[in-house]
Formats: structure tokens, sequence, C-alpha cells
């Protein structure tokens, strides 16, 4: 499986799912990752939600974008719920 932004049709980041992407799920795991950092995971509207989930539960900050984004722009919350 591939994983990575691919310019035509980025598909889903959930293991199995070969839908497009229309949501990007914008993460970073506080222990490892410096405050700037930004980790993007592709979903489609059936998983963007379980993927969020699954990185909350974890308490990473993580915050949903509509379409496909590279995080940059995205500010993260630095407290989890
Ligand atoms: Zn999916």
């Amino acid at each position: 499986m591939m994983f990575g932004l691919s310019p035509d049709s980025p598909q889903c980041s959930r293991a199995g799912c070969s839908a497009d992407a229309s949501l990007s799920v914008v993460w970073r795991n506080p222990r490892i990752h410096g405050p700037e950092r930004r980790k993007v995971w592709l979903a489609c509207e059936e998983h963007a939600e379980y993927l969020r989930d699954f990185l909350a539960s974890r308490a990473f900050p993580v915050v949903v974008e509509r379409g496909v984004v590279d995080g940059s722009a995205t500010a993260l919350p630095e407290a989890a719920a």
C-alpha cells in the first residue's frame, strides 16, 4: 500500500481502504515531534472520524481539515481533550 500525497487521486490512509481522500487528519506526537511539526493522514469521509479518534485516544493533538492539505497552515491544539 502506498502512503503519501499523490497529485492525481490521493487515497484514504486507513488500511484496506482505497477510497479517494477528501479530508486530511493533521496531527503530531508531542513526545517525538516539535511544536511546529505536522503529520497528515488523508482520509475518506467514512474513515476520517476513525483516524481522528485513534490519535485522540493517544492524547495526540489532532485536527480534521476538509480537503487535502499538507498541515502547514493547521493550528493544532496544544492540549488534547
Ligand atoms: Zn477510507
